[in-house]
Order: structure tokens, then sequence, then C-alpha cells
């Protein structure tokens, strides 16, 4: 204790009053974790030693450097050229650990690293990983529901733990993420994600197992190497080795569990016993629902995978090509609307969420049309619209900070970044037409996007039409909802024994849409395409065979803020 005292002291001289506020913890990004786990599941143990390399990713030179791991944890070393370094350990309240608090190092590195130089560190740390629902109970969620989404831990015969955002069980350098305020932990996981894109990680894991057979470790849902294992004795010993590089949409995940592997060409599933069925129905479904994603994004540059979790009542995760999902508990459920999703992602990447997420949330929809029609995708996509009215604006926006803070391009709030992004695809699609939207999509070059409008460019030049205005409230502006009204509507014989309706719709809302109007008549229906912008007026004419009945204004394709006045019943023509 007192040495804690003394290196505290130490950097208080070192740095003067002004320490702790200005502290910079998202100075460093960590490039490359060259790690030794020692886990022990029947202790819910973890033990890591290794090297990590520390980038400074300011202008100025950096002397202090802050690391993170879950406060389940403990620091044991830091150490830079086999020198021991002065380091400071503090709890720092988080929401990205589950615990709610990250066990935080404040080290003092030998000397200023300059911008964007490196610095590598060897570092030691132990505890336990524990279920633990502190950072949900304390914010009101009941225990039991909090159970089911913080459902990480080492434990015996199943081991699973995401990374950051869940478990900080390797370091990490944030500032506080706080879940009672909006969108702050997907902000500092969305930073956090950006600044470790192309970081290496190699991990060797060493656990130690009951019984037969021995346990599989996976990393990032990709199967660890085995390079060790004694099953003389008890425990048995296992080593792996693991390599990733994650992307910036991948949280680093690891699975230790004796899982039952079921291989199909597009996706590869891991099982818990007795879960074969289930798993069979995955893999299936995948393949049927292969062609679909290969005709939309392309041929998969990797494997979706699917692994099982222990807990029935789980929710499900997904990191990008992976999902985790207890496999017991999905049987009734669609597989194939899933595991679509998954497939998305392994055939098509981008660092852009809106275009990452949302056309993975699309390709569901897409995968329900197929299957059930049209009126079953808009059905799907209306449960996400219900849900985006309540994220979104209901007045007027218009120079609003919030305004470009939120929009598509911009924003980290998940339902936006899900909900919003598909049906923005899916609108896209409904004006542009599927060949010209595939061709746009097959054009894309990940590490040409650079820039936002990057995109809107490839879509624009395909369709031949200018859709700057669609972009301009969707995209990179967040105006909120349409909310189109059937103002009035009149219908006139004609002397050729036709009718000629006089339409005129009324836009209430914020942002401009192209939107079906569904005309019904005795004989049938017809449907014409409007575009109609925000807090506007438009009257045309229609002429049709017979007596229109009713008309309503959008078929569900375009998400509003109020659809109790969408529909208009016409009185019977006067003869
Ligand atoms: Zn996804």
């Amino acid at each position: 204790m007192r040495s804690r005292i003394k290196t505290l002291c130490f950097l208080c001289v070192l740095c003067g009053a002004s320490f702790c506020r200005s502290l910079d913890r998202e100075a460093f990004s960590i490039t490359n974790y060259d790690l030794n786990l020692q886990i022990e599941p029947e202790q819910h143990r973890l033990g890591a030693r290794g090297k990590i390399t520390l980038r400074n990713d300011t202008a100025t030179p950096q002397k202090i450097a802050v690391l993170q791991i879950s406060s389940s944890l403990d620091w044991r070393v830091i150490r830079a050229a086999n020198k021991l370094l002065q380091y400071v350990t503090q709890p720092y309240t988080s929401d990205i650990d589950h615990t709610g608090v990250l066990s935080e190092a404040i080290v003092t590195l030998p000397q200023d690293v300059a911008p964007h130089a490196t610095i590598d560190l060897d570092i030691a740390y132990e505890g336990v990983i524990l279920l633990d629902t502190t950072r949900l109970t304390r914010i009101g969620m009941p225990e039991d529901l909090a159970k089911n989404s913080d459902w990480d831990r080492i434990d015996e015969d199943f081991t699973a733990i995401r990374g950051s955002g869940n478990v900080a069980w390797y370091p990490i350098a944030t500032n506080a993420a706080n879940l009672s305020e909006g969108a702050s932990l997907f902000e500092v996981l969305a930073r956090w994600r950006n600044r470790q894109a192309g970081s290496k990680t190699h991990l060797k894991v060493t656990t130690t197992f009951a019984g037969d057979p021995e346990p599989r470790v996976l990393l990032n849902g990709a199967n660890c190497e085995p390079i060790m294992l004694e099953r003389v004795g008890t425990p048995g010993l296992l080593s792996t080795e693991c390599n990733a590089q994650p992307s910036q949409r991948d949280t680093p995940t690891l699975l230790i569990a004796r899982y039952g592997v079921m291989e199909k060409r597009p996706v590869t599933v891991y099982f818990l016993s007795n879960h074969d069925a289930a798993a069979s129905k995955f893999a299936d479904a995948a393949e049927t629902s292969a062609p679909l994603v290969q005709e939309w994004f392309g041929p998969a540059h990797d494997k979706a995978k699917v692994a099982d979790l222990r807990d029935a009542n789980a929710t499900s995760f997904e990191s990008g090509p992976l999902l985790l999902v207890p496999l017991s508990a999905s049987t009734s459920k669609s597989p194939g609307l899933t595991v679509v999703h998954q497939l998305t992602h392994a055939s098509f990447f981008s660092p852009r969420s809106w275009i990452y997420e949302g056309l993975a949330h699309y390709a569901q929809a897409l995968y329900l049309e197929s299957q059930k029609g049209r009126q079953a995708a808009l059905d799907y996509m209306g449960a996400h619209r219900s849900a985006l009215e309540q994220v979104e604006p209901n007045s007027d926006t218009a120079g609003s900070e919030h305004e470009v803070k939120d929009s598509l391009v911009n924003t980290s709030d998940e339902q936006l970044l899900r909900s919003k992004a598909m049906c923005v695809w899916w609108m896209l699609r409904d004006m542009i037409g599927d060949a010209a939207l595939k061709k746009a999509i097959a054009s894309y070059k990940p590490e040409q996007d650079n820039d936002p409008t990057y995109m809107p460019h490839l879509i624009t030049a395909q369709s031949q039409r200018d859709l700057s205005w669609f972009f301009d409230d969707w995209l990179y502006h967040d105006r909120g909802l349409p909310d189109f009204k059937i103002e009035s509507a009149y219908a006139a014989s004609t002397p050729t024994k036709s009718f000629m309706l006089t339409l005129t719709l009324d836009n209430l809302g914020t942002a401009a849409a192209e939107v079906p109007v569904i005309i019904k008549f005795a004989s049938g229906e017809m449907t014409k395409r409007v575009e109609l912008h925000a807090k506007s007026k438009l009257t045309f004419r229609v002429e049709m065979p017979s007596a229109p009945q009713e008309i309503r204004v959008n078929d569900g394709s375009v998400p509003e803020g109020d659809v109790t006045n969408n529909t208009f019943r016409l009185p019977e023509p006067t003869k």
C-alpha cells in the first residue's frame, strides 16, 4: 500500500495538480496483443502475461499511458525494456465492462512517446471472471433479465467472454461509458473500435479440463490450433494458439466448450451436446439462403460462424460473421432469417455501420420476401419501424447540432444503424430497382470508402437519378420521419367512361420520401409512386378504369411518424 501512495505522490509531482484532469485516456491505441492466457475454468480464473504495443494517436508526445482491464482482474506487472514501470492503479467506473468498473493502471512511461510512435510493454494481470450483472442492475434492470444479457463468465464446462463492451479481459484504453446516458456506451465503443482497426491479436490459450473429450477453444469463431494436449493427471491440460486480426466490426470473443462441429459450405456451426438437430437446421438454412446473399452481396470472403450458448435464455450476440445464440432455444424461430444476417457480413464488408449493419438487416427483409412475399418483409420492417419512432425526433430539428450528429452517417446509435439503415436500403431499392442497387453494391470497395458520400455516389451513378434530396434527409442529416396524409381525393367520370381521380397528398413530417400510393377500385388496384418533400403538398391526377373506392398512402415501406391519417375512403360516385 505504502509503495502505491509513494507512486501516486511521485506522479503528482511529475504532472502537477492538473494530473487527473489532464489524463488523456484515449491517447494510445493498442496495435498488437501477444498474450499467454492461463484459464482454470473450475476456479473461474484467468491469468495473462505477454506483450502489447501502444501507439500514440495524438499530436503531442505522451509520457503517461492508461491501461484498463475488468475490475475483477488485477494488474501484476507492467514493464518496458525489462524495467519495471511506475504505475498507479485505481478503480474507474465505466459501463464498458460488465462489472461496471475497470481496474485502471496509470503508467509512467520511461520516456516521451512521440506522435504516431509506438512502445512495447510487458504486462501481467490475473483474477476471476464470474457472472456479473452490476452495470445493468444498477440502472434498474431486474436481475433475471440482466443475467440473460450479461452472461459472460469463465465456468466449468462453458466459458464465453466477449471483449470490449462486455468484459475487458484484455487491456483497453477508453473514457468512461455510462449506460444511463443514451448512446454513451455505443460512442465510446465505436471510438475504441475505430482506433483499434488493423490491430493484431496472437493468443496462446492454455486451459485445464476434466473428463473427455477435451474442449475446443475459439477466438472470434475461429478454431484455435491445439499445440499441446495432456490427458494424464487431473485436470487435463490443453494449449492452443489463436491468431486474429479483428476488424472494426469484431468484438474479440473467447469461447471454451466441448463443441461439436457441423461444416457446410457457407457456415460452420459449433453446437453443444444434444443440439445437433438445431445445428442442422441452421446449417441447412444457411445453404438455402446463401444464393440470395451471393446474388446481392457477392461471393463470401469468409465463412459465417454460429456458436451455441449454454443458457437457453441468453440473448444472442453478433460480432461480424460470428453469431452466438442458444441453439436449444432457437429451433422454433426461423434459423434462415437469423443466419442470412451473418452470411451477409461474411460476404460484404464496410467500415461504415449504416452500410454494414443496414445491409445485413436489409438482407433479412429480402430473405422474408423471398420466402413469404413482400408483405412479410414489410411486416418485419414494421417491427423495426415502431422502435424507430421512439428514437426519432418528432419535431423540426433543422439547423440543430443533433441533426448532423445523429445523422445515419455519423451516429453510433444502434437502433438507427440497424432499423433506420435497413429502411433506407429498402427505400433505395424501391426507388431505383434491384438491378441498379445490386450494381451499386457490387461496385463498392471498402478500401476506397474514405468519405460518407462515396456510397451515395455509387448509387447515383447506377440509378442515373438525382437522389441528393433523399441522401440529405436520410443519411447526412437526422430529419426525423415523414408523416403522410391524404388531404383530399375527388373522382369524376370522364366522357370515355373512365374515371379521373384528383388527389392531394400532404407530408406533415420533416423528411422527404418517395412513397407508394395504392388506389383501390372495383376491379382491382393500382400503385403510383410519388416524391413528397418535407412540409409540402402535392396534387396530381390519375385516370382509372372504374370508380376509385379507397386510397392508401404508404404500404409500410417508408418509416413514418403517424399512419392513422394514411387512408381515405371515397364516397360512391354520383351517377
Ligand atoms: Zn450484424
